[in-house]
Parts: structure tokens; C-alpha cells; sequence
């Protein structure tokens, strides 16, 4: 069964080799799927022909958003912390214990609904692949099922055991570095893709960090840092160190941590849903990309610091706050997210990529920045099929 979307106005592949500029714009396009992944894509007068199809009437179709960077596993949420941030208390990552007590009384059932929620939440807005991480359990048994149902939505799932020291180990976090680096990773590798540390101050300091994520390399595991989110600190370069696909967050970057990040493969994930929420300064978008950095976008999905699941959201603020131009920010949550991955088969619209995209209801990316908080997204195709 074939299926072609035609009358395409604006089609954003993200390969240069086929249109024009970085994101590889064909206009007055076609794009055909079978088997779940896209088999030709060009101008629409040549397109082949089709057992169905689907008429875009001139609007812009995109490769669907990669969100590589959400806390989809856990119970509760934390509105009134919200609201006394709002009110000026500052934001301090205590909060997560809370969601820790929620999350480990929550049942199986309760965790996965919350998670099966806030996916289709994000794939109404266009999110066609997602990771999702662990650590609101910080136990063998949380952590393990935590991981066990977000693999029931996703194949990128990263284990965070070290996302906090929980309550029952804050006068002895080495043996909770022990626990994490042993028994827990044990327990929770087969269900994982990558393993995570939150690098931080008041969390786990460049030592207990490298610890966990080479023992976490040696299991199998692709590695991932939470790093300079809340000040300066040694997370960005612990991650180009350990050739980690994504260091995430990179908000209080030295120039030894840009030129880092910049010689290496490590791409720089931005998550401005968070200085967002927490009204904070953003990171300098404009001095990465400068650099020749990798830049991604994605949400940081979870109910203390970020509690959006909109990448069409994350595009606006890159924008208007991050001074990144259009193309890049739309580039960065679609290619980007797919590097942050280190997937190939993603982010992109070319023949044997996954067929995942969304059609806008407007005649250009343009309008993802120029109109936010509208809900641009009109339909989403997902391994080929259109989500109803
Ligand atoms: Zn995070």
C-alpha cells in the first residue's frame, strides 16, 4: 500500500542535497510512503503514483519534531511549586524528591497512563519520536519498571538512577553511587539505550558522574549529561571526555567548554522550556552555532522544571529568546534531535527514512516562531501512518 502527500508548498526535508538551503526546501512537492518509510520525495509533477493519497493545499510539511529530552515516568505534579517560583522563590532541583515519594507509591497502571498521556499529548503537537528517562524511582524496583514502561512507548530510553541522591542516602551518596553503579544498573540495562547523570552541583560532582557513566558504557549503554544547567561545572566537558551523543541543558558554558563541545561529536541540547519555567537566563544559542557546535532542541518534559511536551513551543523561545534564526531552530528539534539520538533514520525526509512528519496548517516553518501558541500542527504521519 502506497500513500502520497501532494500539493505540498513548502517541503522541508532536511537535506541540502535536494533543495534549498540547510533544511533542503523543495517547493510545490510531493512525498510518497510505503511500508512505513518515505520512498520518493520531489517536485509534485513528477510524482509516482499512489493507491492513496492525501492533499496538503499548499501548506508546509516537515520531518516529524525529535524530542530527545523528556521525564515522561512519574506520579503527581508541581503546579504550587510553579506558582511560589513565580512568586520568587528561586529553583533549586529539591523539588524532584517530591515527585520521588509520588512516583514510587504510584502503581504500574497509574505510572504508564500518566506516560501514554503526555505521549499523545506531544504527538498531537508533531512529536514523532521521543526519549524518555527514568529517574524518579531511585530504586532497583522503581527505576527498573520505570524503564520497563517507558520502553513500552519509546526505543530511547535512558536510565537517570543518578538524577538525585534521594532522601535515604543524603548522609552517604557514595553508597548511593555504589547502589547506582551496581545492583540498579544491573536491574535496568536491558531495558535502557542510554544512561544519564545530572551532573550538578548538589547532585553528582564530575567524580560520581564519570563513575556511573563509564559503568554505564560498559554495560552497553550510549551516554547522555545533564550538564551547566544551574552554574558552571564540569558536566559539558565529563561528556565530550566520554564521546556522550548529547549534553543537555549547556546553559553556563565557559569558552574551554564551547571549544570542547565544538572538536567534538557530542551534540549540545538545548531545553529552554526549563530557563523558561524557572526564569532564568537562556543559554547563548548564538555562540554555539557560531562555534560550529551541534545544537538540538527539546523539551525537558517533567512536571518540576519544564512541563511542556511542545517542540513547536521550544522553537518559538529559540527564536525570539536564544536569537536562532527560524531554520535553525526548526532544524535543531527535527535533525538536531536525531544526532542527539545518533539515529540516521529520522529528522529527515528522504527516500528510506522513517515516514514521520507533520503538515502544518500554514505555507511555511516560518510560522512555527511567527505564530506561537497557535496549534499549527494539522496532521501528523507517523512510520506511515496518519494519526487520526
Ligand atoms: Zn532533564
Amino acid at each position: 500500500m502506497s500513500f502520497l502527500v501532494t500539493n505540498i508548498g513548502e517541503l522541508v526535508t532536511n537535506n541540502p542535497a535536494v533543495g534549498e538551503g540547510p533544511l533542503g526546501i523543495v517547493r510545490d512537492a510531493a512525498l510518497s510512503v510505503a511500508d512505513g518509510r518515505v520512498e520518493w520525495v520531489g517536485r509534485a509533477r513528477h510524482a509516482p503514483a499512489a493507491d492513496r493519497g492525501l492533499d496538503a493545499e499548499g501548506c508546509a510539511v516537515l520531518p516529524g519534531f525529535v524530542d530527545s529530552h523528556a521525564h515522561l515516568v512519574f506520579a503527581g505534579d508541581r503546579a504550587t511549586e510553579f506558582a511560589a517560583r513565580m512568586a520568587g522563590e528561586p529553583y533549586t532541583g529539591g523539588g524532584i524528591r517530591r515527585t520521588v515519594s509520588a512516583t514510587r507509591a504510584a502503581t504500574d497502571d497509574e505510572l504508564r497512563e500518566n506516560v501514554a498521556r503526555l505521549r499523545e499529548e506531544a504527538l498531537r503537537q508533531g512529536t514523532t519520536t521521543i526519549e524518555i528517562k527514568s529517574g524518579y524511582g531511585l530504586t532497583v524496583a522503581d527505576e527498573t519498571r520505570s524503564l520497563r514502561i517507558a520502553r513500552e512507548f519509546t526505543q530511547d530510553t535512558t536510565f537517570l538512577g543518578a538524577h538525585v541522591v534521594p532522601a535515604e542516602f543524603t548522609d552517604r551518596p557514595d553508597d548511593y553511587v555504589s547502589l547506582v553503579c551496581g545492583p540498579m544498573l544491573r536491574s535496568a540495562a536491558p531495558f535502557a539505550r542510554w544512561v544519564d547523570v545530572f551532573c550538578e552541583r548538589g547532585a553528582f560532582d564530575a567524580d560520581h558522574s564519570r563513575a556511573i557513566l563509564t559503568v554505564g558504557q560498559a554495560a552497553g549503554l550510549g551516554v547522555r549529561v545533564h550538564a551547566n544547567q544551574l552554574g558552571p561545572g564540569p558536566g559539558v566537558r565529563l561528556a565530550v571526555e566520554l564521546d556522550a551523543a548529547s549534553a543537555d541543558h549547556c546553559t553556563h558554558l565557559s569558552d574551554v567548554d564551547i571549544e570542547a563541545l565544538a572538536g567534538s561529536k557530542t551534540v549540545a541540547t538545548l531545553l529552554p522550556g526549563a530557563e523558561f519555567s524557572t526564569r532564568s537566563p537562556y543559554p547563548d544559542a548564538r555562540r554555539l552555532l557560531d562555534a560550529g557546535t551541534t545544537v538540538a532542541l527539546a523539551t525537558d518534559c517533567n512536571p518540576g522544571s519544564s512541563f511542556t511536551s511542545s517542540m513547536p513551543f521550544c522553537i518559538a523561545l529559540a527564536v525570539r529568546e536564544m536569537r536562532m534564526t527560524p531554520a535553525e531552530a526548526v532544524w535543531a528539534a527535527t535533525a538536531g534531535g536525531a544526532r542527539a539520538l545518533r539515529r540516521t533514520d529520522i529528522g529527515q525526509l528522504r527516500t528510506g527514512a522513517a515516514a514521520d512528519l507533520v503538515i502544518l496548517d500554514a505555507p511555511s516553518h516560518l510560522h512555527l516562531a511567527y505564530r506561537p501558541g497557535v496549534p499549527l500542527v494539522r496532521h501528523v504521519m507517523h512510520n506511515g501512518v496518519l494519526i487520526p
